[in-house]
């Protein structure tokens, strides 16, 4: 069942996505050639406490760390590891959640370790660019065919592929509420958007082809072709007035 956020409860979301976004913001910049996922993970879980919330993310279904930190063909759920070294070149996806008064935030970034190629600061910008363009298309009446069809249809048009075995999601009470929102779709399809829906836009872009598996660990979901993949994610209200991005910080996107 979709959980329909009042006003009140939307402005009660804002603190939770504001630690989260923020969060991620501070783990952005400590990412340089040497330093470990951990370290990068503990810099976060830090964080979000010193602010009196809890990592949404630790201990979920037993997950061990506070952020998810995936590299390069890494799609989602890497694990944060002392054997993890970033190293000059790679992308870094930075997924965090937080829970403060009773709602959770969820946001996602790929930042770039060093420098990094030319074809993986296309993958990066375009990823993000998918999002706005569903951003766009997030007005009550409108569907969640439109969304998902505004992610395809950018990132496709640079060869790009969308990864649909794992898709965005409502988001309040629960990490992962009702509805799922996948990054493909046929526009005026799909489940009827209405004030009040608080969803994760969350395009997962492969440079290579869609199809993914998991690790042995049992959580590191990776390209199987080996390609780049590149995410980028906000909780994101849906109101009368547009939609208001709940994990953004003073407008760093
Ligand atoms: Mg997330
Ligand atoms: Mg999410």
């Amino acid at each position: 069942m979709i959980q329909i956020k009042s006003n009140d409860q939307i402005k009660m979301m804002r603190k939770a996505g504001r630690i989260t976004g923020e969060a991620i913001l501070l783990a952005g910049e400590a990412i340089r050639p040497g330093v470990t996922t951990k370290k990068i993970d503990s810099i976060i879980r830090q964080y979000i406490e010193k602010c009196g919330a809890k990592p949404s993310f630790l201990g979920y279904a037993g997950f061990p760390g506070s952020a998810c930190i995936s590299i390069n063909h890494q799609v989602i759920h890497g694990i944060p590891s002392d054997e993890t070294v970033l190293q000059e070149g790679d992308i870094v996806k930075i997924d965090v959640g937080a829970f403060i008064d009773g709602y959770h935030g969820d946001s996602a970034r790929t930042f770039a370790c060093g420098r990094i190629s030319e074809a993986a600061q296309r993958l990066i910008d375009e990823t993000k660019n998918s999002f706005f363009q569903a951003l766009a298309q997030v007005k009550p009446g409108n569907r969640l065919g439109d969304i998902g069809f505004a992610v395809e249809n950018h990132v496709t048009s640079f060869g790009y592929s969308v990864v649909r075995d794992y898709v965005g999601h409502g988001v309040g009470h629960d990490l992962h509420e009702s509805p799922d929102v996948p990054n493909y779709g046929r526009k005026g399809r799909g489940l009827r958007l209405s004030e009040g829906m608080v969803i994760a836009i969350e395009p997962m872009i492969n440079e290579g082809g869609a199809a993914v598996k998991s690790l042995a660990d049992g959580w590191t979901v990776v390209t199987a072709d080996g390609s780049l993949s590149s995410h980028y994610e906000h909780t994101v209200a849906v109101t009368e007035e547009g939609p208001i991005l709940l994990t953004e910080v003073d407008g760093c996107l």
